[in-house]
């Protein structure tokens, strides 16, 4: 399910809240709404995190296969620790 994050106030929504009015444009940071309350957010929906399972598939086929190291993948980083050949 994806989330939707603010451009203007940093907030993450995990839903458009139902009454929100769609203003009809959209502007570099994503779509403007005006929620129930009366303020206005830019949403951009984003995706949820990957799981664990999707960051190893991710790990073994573009790391091990290209024999790179990627400093933000965990798995990279433990293959390091350990002294595993990739
Ligand atoms: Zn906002
Ligand atoms: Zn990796």
């Amino acid at each position: 399910m994806p989330e939707y994050v603010c451009r203007l106030c940093d907030q993450v929504f995990s839903k458009i809240p139902e009454g929100s009015v769609d203003l009809g444009f959209r502007s570099r940071c994503g779509k403007m709404w005006k929620f129930p309350a009366g303020r206005v957010h830019c949403l951009r929906a984003v995706k949820p995190q990957p799981s664990e399972h999707q960051k190893l598939r991710n790990h073994a086929r573009w790391h091990v296969t290209r024999n790179i190291s990627k400093p933000d993948c965990i798995y990279c980083a433990q293959a390091k620790i350990e002294g595993v050949q990739l």
